[in-house]
């Protein structure tokens, strides 16, 4: 018998990178079961995702919070393994209503492990992120830095982190992949899905976009006096599909036994704002005006992985530069210029 995990249940994938790891997944011949409760997304993703894939998927409409939703998802459908997107991430808003971030993404993935228990489905894929790092001093960033996460987003995050440990101490016979990603840039190469934020970009790669495509005016470069070659920050952009592709390659290797694992996903490879901006207007051939502002507090002057774990555990490297990344952002962004309202 196959232990391939069959049928894997995306919470959060109706958003932008889960709906890339729903293409990747359906690809591969994997049926997929998505909980999405459309706080951060639509049903325009999810119809996306089935029209490039010519494959359908089940989509269900409800919260990681509801334990009844849970239990009849897994009492409905035999999930081999869940890969855990469903979260709030913004940064500046979880300053202003912490409680919310703290419920959403705390008690969110406790109802979820809670609900995989029940239902003997013990492999899970977890949506970490770098900030877990908090301001690192040393660069490139490898998985035994120190952690402390500097804003209440970041610390659910590494209080995540912290509750899956604790449940893979108690009981190893669980399957967990905490993947910290840097930073998801660009979009499927369709260009039929890709980052859609509500309101103003707080991202440096979706706020170029819209000045590209005419939403805004200009960019604001927070900061041009850094300590990094032209002073503005620099940041380790990954493309959305090898970041799903690296997602790919951890459940594949949660197969051959329980353990818990920690990896960063990113390319290695720095680049300044400056830099984004001009691979983006030579990808898009668009110029992007912009003006030197403040810095943003609590922004890190740099912050790139060391991808090597992930590269000789998994076998994963990402494969796209910076160029595609911009690439394939304006092509989402130049077909539709309203995201997913058009
Ligand atoms: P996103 O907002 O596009 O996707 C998250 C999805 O989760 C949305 O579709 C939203 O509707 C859904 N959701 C939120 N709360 C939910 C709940 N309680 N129940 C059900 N669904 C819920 O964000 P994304 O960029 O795709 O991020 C996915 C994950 O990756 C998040 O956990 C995020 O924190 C993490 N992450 C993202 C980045 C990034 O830069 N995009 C970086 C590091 C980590
Ligand atoms: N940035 C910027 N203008 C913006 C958004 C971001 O200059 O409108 C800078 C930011 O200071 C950082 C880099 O771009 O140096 C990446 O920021 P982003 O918010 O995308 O990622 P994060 O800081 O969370 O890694």
């Amino acid at each position: 018998m196959s232990t391939d995990p069959e049928t894997i249940l995306v919470t959060g994938g109706s958003g932008y990178i889960g709906s890339h790891m729903c293409v990747e997944l359906l690809s591969a011949g994997r049926q997929v079961v998505v909980l999405d409760n459309l706080s951060n997304s639509s049903m325009a993703s999810v119809e996306a995702v089935q029209r490039i894939t010519q494959k359908a998927l089940t989509f269900v409409q409800g919260d990681i919070r509801d334990s009844d939703c849970l239990a009849a998802i897994f009492a409905e459908h035999n999930i081999d393994a869940v890969m855990h997107f469903a979260g709030l991430k913004a940064v500046g808003e979880s300053t202003e209503v912490p409680v919310k971030y703290y419920d959403n993404n705390m008690n969110g993935t406790l109802r979820l492990v809670e609900a995989m228990h029940q239902a003997g489905c013990k492999t899970l894929v977890f949506s970490s992120s770098a900030t877990v790092y908090g301001l690192p001093e040393q660069m490139p960033i490898t998985e035994s830095a120190p952690t402390g996460a500097i804003n209440p987003y970041g610390r659910t995050k590494l209080m995540v982190e912290e509750v899956l440990q604790d449940l893979f101490a108690a009981d190893p016979t669980w399957r967990i992949s905490l993947l910290r990603y840097f930073n998801p840039v660009g979009a499927h190469a369709s260009g039929e899905i890709g980052e859609d934020p509500n309101d103003i970009p707080n991202n440096l790669m979706p706020f170029i976009s819209q000045v590209a495509v005419g939403r805004r005016e200009k960019l604001n470069v927070f900061g041009d006096d850094y300590p990094t070659p032209d002073g503005t920050g620099i940041r380790d952009y990954i493309h959305v599909v090898d970041l799903v592709r690296g997602h790919m390659k951890a459940l594949e290797f949660l197969r051959d036994k329980p353990k818990l694992t920690v990896h960063n996903l990113g390319t290695g490879q720095g680049y300044s704002v400056l830099d984004a901006v001009r691979a983006f207007e030579q990808a898009s051939g668009v110029s992007i005006p912009f003006e030197i502002t403040d810095r943003r507090p609590g922004d890190a002057a740099v912050s790139y992985a060391d991808p090597s774990k992930a590269r000789d555990e998994l076998g994963w490297e990402a494969e796209y530069d910076l160029h595609r990344m911009c690439e394939d952002a304006w092509r989402w962004q130049s077909k539709y210029p309203q995201g997913f309202q058009e």
